[in-house]
């Protein structure tokens, strides 16, 4: 059984390659070998930090309890520096050093309680949902539901990506685990800032059974194209996208490996004039 991240979904448009390779890679025999070592971005420890915060003073206020927002931050700010100590980070434009990206969960953390917490009724918070369709089993772990049965899903991305996959895979999930979601779901946008820009929080609302639809397609995509690599083990059978802003060395694992050979073709510049 191969485990695919419903995260994942978010990115199959862009390059279903790189999204295979990050299920199949500890399923399939010699894959791992191929994988070039990248630094984990800094981005995506901000992010985790960040939800550490909000899920600290959710799960408070499901619970009745008292929890301050200094509390949410320094629990966040641990999660991170525990997170530092563990990993290599690559640092960007964005967040330039250690500091930084404190000074960023901090923000992120406060704006969640200032303008996100009041409207929000937890009923499930962090909350992981399975679903085995053929030879995959697609897992996700949810942000939030709220007792409205609306999904909730927290991004800290720098730009306000489309999400609609990953949260129509999350209903999908919790449908076939006889859990109900409502009509809409929202993505609350909180983004990793330079400190000295003016924060600001979008909160961005989808029709469920329209995220459902594409989330239906893609998975479908997956199971008959994973099922078709375990016969072939030819990586060709999924589109590769040598125009995404992540085809890179930086990013992409596989950048210039043998599960992506259009990624080695340099082009050849011959001079005209
Ligand atoms: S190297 Fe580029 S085209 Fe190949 S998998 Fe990575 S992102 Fe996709």
């Amino acid at each position: 059984m191969i485990r695919f991240r419903l995260s994942g979904l978010n990115g199959w448009h862009d390059c279903q390659r790189r999204v295979a390779f990050g299920s199949l890679k500890d399923h399939v025999s010699g894959l791992s070998d191929i994988e070039r070592s990248t630094a984990s971005h800094i981005g995506s420890a901000v992010g985790t930090a960040s939800h550490a915060g909000a899920e600290y003073l959710l799960k408070a206020k499901k619970d009745d309890k008292i929890a301050t927002v200094t509390d949410a931050e320094e629990y966040a700010v641990d999660e991170f520096l525990g997170e530092l100590n563990n990993s290599e980070f690559c640092f960007d434009d964005q967040t330039c050093d250690r500091n930084e990206a404190i000074q960023q969960i901090r923000q992120i953390t406060r704006i969640f309680e200032a303008y996100m917490l009041d409207k929000l009724n937890p009923l499930r918070i962090e909350e992981r949902f399975n679903y085995i369709m053929g030879c995959v089993e697609f897992s996700g772990q949810i942000d939030l539901q709220t007792k409205d049965l609306c999904l909730w899903d927290l991004k800290t991305s720098k730009l306000l990506g489309s999400f609609f996959a990953q949260i129509g895979g999350y209903s999908i999930a919790m449908n076939k685990n006889d859990i109900d979601t409502g009509e809409s779901c929202n993505v609350i946008h909180i983004p990793r800032l330079k400190i000295k820009k003016a924060p600001y929080v979008h909160e961005v609302t989808y029709g469920t059974l329209d995220c459902e639809k594409v989330a239906k397609k893609y998975m479908a995509q997956i199971e008959r194209l994973f099922s078709t690599f375990l016969d072939c083990e030819n990586p060709n059978i999924f589109n590769a996208n040598p125009s995404s802003t992540l085809c890179s060395n930086k990013y992409c694992p596989i950048f210039g490996t043998e599960f992506c050979s259009v990624s080695r073709m340099n082009p050849k510049i011959n001079k005209v004039l």
